[in-house]
């Protein structure tokens, strides 16, 4: 550790990686170095490029509050529109020269001795004294093990892994999933295509999106006025902490939600049967809600057909489902989702006990705010296990992380310790706490959802509001930590 100013490596070049450095720098920790697999930051908005891909969480709370973008085009931003922010945001703020892009950190070991982590990575060993895993909840794409799959003649892929060079024009497309981003490239695809199928193992609710595009006046006002921005975004913020609380522990804030989740379905569909079909039996927020005003006007047209038999095998030529039919495809679209409970997954984490981090967690991740793991000193989770909410932007979550770590690495420096280590029984305790307020959310009323496993744990969601994270988040309570030197 240099003049006690630690060296940090942070995994992963999304939000969060370049939100680290950029208010790690502010904060005068200047010797940061960030891996990033892919081959330029942004994360999950680099990787996902469907047609369609776009924010479902308004622009203005969908940003870093230390770098408000007045000039959105919509209220809504498209992918393309939120990686050349993020872009912009490294550039502007020095992370570019601290990342290595095209690096994949396969595995970090914790040195006692030395008080270091040790990494090794696909570009050769690093050594820092802290470590930050950014590795997001949604960046390993799952493809159901279906049988078949790899007799399919084909092109099949995954949405977050998109075959630009697969022209759809004119093809029969079957799109497997009905989730956040099955509902945006069906729509997006559909005029393109002859026809497109939509297997759907169970609906999901969602709400109006009332997307609009900002007007050259609108974007000037917010440039001029940022005041106006701030508000909005202290709108949208109060409106997604009420959905919070509706999920979390006020069940009857979710009445309305659910009157315009049944009017976004009657609006569109007329036809009874296809209404039954995409109308969930379980509670609103159950799963994610989702926003839309496309998805079901786009279930009506006449390409478009709805198939909510269970897929049972890929075939050669297409897909057959449980009642023994094999409907024809010339293209298949994997939109199942990601392996949500991995979080650090494929890397390999060892801490100060010789135990791997997989091996702590025997498959129910659990941190300390998210964060912090005992027996894994000097290390920090952003948007780790239980910082996601069912409402909320992760840009959030992901400052009140950073707070946090340089807090601790103040009390570090403060206490001239070179080891920073959550309290075993505190961590315990908070646990205890978490998993008790979880079990009253809305997210374990029997339902699939990428939020809770086969076995009823769940390591994603934050059951309460988020402002009540933030608030325990930035500050540390007395005991929390053991520093040594
Ligand atoms: P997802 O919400 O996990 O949806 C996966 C879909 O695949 C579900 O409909 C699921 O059905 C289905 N599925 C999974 N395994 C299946 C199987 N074996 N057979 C048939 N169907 C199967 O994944 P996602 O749509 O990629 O979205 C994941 C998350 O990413 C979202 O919740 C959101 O947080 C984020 N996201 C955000 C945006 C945005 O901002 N607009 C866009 C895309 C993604 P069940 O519902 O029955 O499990």
């Amino acid at each position: 550790m240099s003049e006690n100013r630690p060296s940090i490596a942070v995994v992963g070049g999304g939000f969060a990686g370049v939100g680290a450095v950029v208010m790690l720098r502010r904060a005068g920790y200047d010797d940061v170095t960030v891996f990033e697999r892919g081959e330029r930051v942004g994360g999950v908005w680099h990787h996902n490029t469907y047609p369609g891909a776009a924010c479902d969480v308004p622009s203005h709370l969908y940003e870093f509050s230390f770098e408000p973008n007045p000039r959105w085009s919509r209220r809504y931003a498209p992918q393309e529109e939120i990686q050349a922010y993020l872009e912009d945001v490294a550039r502007r703020n020095g992370v570019l020269d601290r990342i290595r892009t095209s690096t994949e950190v396969l595995s970090a070991a914790w040195h006692e001795e030395r008080a270091k982590w040790v990494l090794q990575t696909t570009a050769g060993e690093h050594e820092a004294d802290v470590l930050l895993t950014a590795c997001g909840q949604l960046s390993v794409p799952s493809v159901p093990p279906l049988p078949g799959l790899d007799d399919f003649e084909g092109p099949a892929f995954h949405t977050a892994t998109w075959r630009h060079d697969v022209d759809l024009t004119g093809k029969r497309v079957a799109v497997i999933g009905t989730g956040c981003s099955a509902i945006q490239v069906v729509p997006a695809i559909q005029p393109k295509v002859q026809s497109v199928t939509v297997y759907q193992r169970s609906p999901g609710w969602t709400i109006p999106k009332m997307d609009y595009a900002y007007s050259e006046r609108a974007q000037r006002l917010f440039e001029r006025f940022p005041v106006l921005q701030r508000l909005d975004r202290a709108l949208v913020f109060g409106f997604m902490e009420v959905g919070a609380a509706g999920m979390t522990n006020r069940r009857w804030l979710l009445v309305p939600f659910r009157a315009m989740a049944r009017w976004n379905i009657s609006r569109a569909i007329k036809d009874p049967e296809l209404r039954a079909k995409v109308t969930p039996a379980d509670e609103v927020g159950c799963k994610r809600v989702m926003l839309t005003d496309e998805w079901y006007p786009t279930l009506t047209k006449p390409n478009v057909e709805l198939v909510t038999d269970p897929v049972v095998q890929i075939t050669p030529a297409g897909v057959r489902t449980a009642d023994g039919t094999e409907r024809a495809a010339d293209v298949i679209i994997h939109a199942t989702g990601f392996r949500t409970h991995g979080f650090v997954a494929p890397m390999e984490i060892t801490g100060a006990t010789g135990q791997t981090l997989a091996q702590a967690w025997a498959g129910v991740p659990r941190a300390y705010l998210g964060m912090s793991v005992p027996g894994f000193p000097n290390m920090f989770l952003l948007y780790g296990p239980n910082t996601n909410g069912g409402t909320g932007s992760v840009i959030y979550t992901i400052e009140a992380n950073v707070n946090h770590v340089v807090v601790a690495l103040r009390e570090l420096e403060r206490a001239r310790a070179r080891r920073i280590e959550v309290d075993a029984a505190r961590a315990e305790a908070y646990d205890r706490e978490l998993r008790a307020a979880l079990a009253g959310t809305v997210w374990h009323t029997g339902c699939t959802s990428w939020y809770v496993d086969a076995d009823g744990n769940d390591p994603n969601q934050w059951p309460w509001l988020w402002s009540t994270y933030r608030k325990r988040a930035e500050r540390i309570e007395p005991g929390v930590y053991e520093l040594s030197a």
